[in-house]
């Protein structure tokens, strides 16, 4: 038995804060090269409140410019400050 709390002792973060996640995408697709180095498109989606609007963007860019490699990205917020750690017991 360890001296170090567990991880059920500990009371979850909210999940549910008060500003909603953000999605984005932004195209990774090679375009050129330079110097040995490959250049990608980099165009953005921008920032959206749903998957759904990143995925209409994706499949926008990709009829227009034929490039179909994305990279993308969800951010969520949490606030932390609600969470405690349980007292460390004594060894
Ligand atoms: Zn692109």
């Amino acid at each position: 038995m360890t001296a170090d709390p567990s991880f059920a002792e500990y009371k979850p973060v909210p999940r549910v804060p008060k500003k909603p996640a953000d999605y984005e995408a932004s195209c990774v697709t090679e375009v050129s090269e330079l110097l040995g180095l490959a250049i990608k498109c980099e165009k953005s989606s921008g920032t959206w409140q749903t998957a759904h609007a990143v995925d209409v963007w994706m499949a926008d860019h990709t009829k227009k410019t034929g490039h179909t490699r994305y990279r993308r990205a969800l951010a969520d917020f949490v606030d932390s400050g609600a969470a405690e750690a349980p007292a460390r017991s004594a060894p």
